[in-house]
């Protein structure tokens, strides 16, 4: 299979081009066509997979696809929420967002703890596609009434596990309640415990379900 085949708008298969990838990984050939599809998916997928690319490629597509909303504020609506537990993670993350977005009127910012916050409150309040962010930091904007999560229509939960196993799941249902029930939702994770099929089971609709091995 190559990029080509996998149906994504020609200024998102520039960019991928220019990263100077040839063939999608398994992740990204089982999971683009399904979340182009609409489909919300429960990924078993480590970090080397190249899930980043599976979810942010075709989420860029769906978004490229349709109309920003307008938030509470008057500015741009939060479309797309990626949820990680590090801020290397989001960093990583956001970083790649713009890689393969750099063709398309799609912008993105960056939300994490340990950094002062105004910059963060300066670019969200200016209107952002797509929120990459840590769940306490975003939870405090939100908190501090910055941040309208009513517009979001993707929501991404990257790495699931780690962020449970750094006690993140409190956090991460309020982030649940904050954004609306009709959305897609993306859960990526390495290891698939109890916990993390009760999440599951809480937030995914009727999902596809893909499993990979990681390649070294
Ligand atoms: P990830 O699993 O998303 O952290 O990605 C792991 C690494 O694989 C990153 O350095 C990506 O740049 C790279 N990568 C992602 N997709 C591909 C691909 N289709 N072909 C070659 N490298 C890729």
């Amino acid at each position: 299979m190559t990029f080509d085949e996998l149906n994504l708008a020609p200024a998102i298969l520039k960019a991928v081009h220019e990263t100077g990838y040839e063939t999608p990984t398994p992740i990204q050939a089982q999971a683009i066509p399904a979340v182009l599809a609409g489909h919300d998916l429960l990924a078993g997928a480590q970090t080397g997979t190249g899930k980043t690319a599976a979810f942010t490629l075709p989420m860029l597509h769906r978004l490229s696809q349709s109309a920003a909303p307008k938030n509470k504020f008057g500015g741009k609506g939060i479309r797309a929420l990626v949820l990680t537990p590090t801020r290397e993670l989001a960093a990583q993350v956001e970083e790649s967002v713009r890689e393969y977005g750099k063709y398309l009127d799609i912008n993105s910012t960056v939300v994490f703890g340990g950094v002062g916050m105004n910059p963060q409150i300066d670019r969200v309040k200016r209107g952002v596609d797509i929120l990459v962010a840590t769940p306490g930091r975003l939870l405090d904007l939100q908190q501090q009434g910055f941040l309208d999560l009513s517009t979001v229509q993707v929501l991404v939960l990257d790495e699931a596990d780690r962020m449970l196993d750094m006690g993140f799941i409190h956090d991460v249902k309020k982030v649940l309640a904050l954004v609306p029930r009709e959305k897609q939702s993306l859960l990526f994770s390495a290891t698939f415990s109890d916990e993390i099929r009760d999440l599951a089971n809480t937030l995914l609709k009727n999902p596809q379900s893909i499993q990979v091995t990681p390649s070294n």
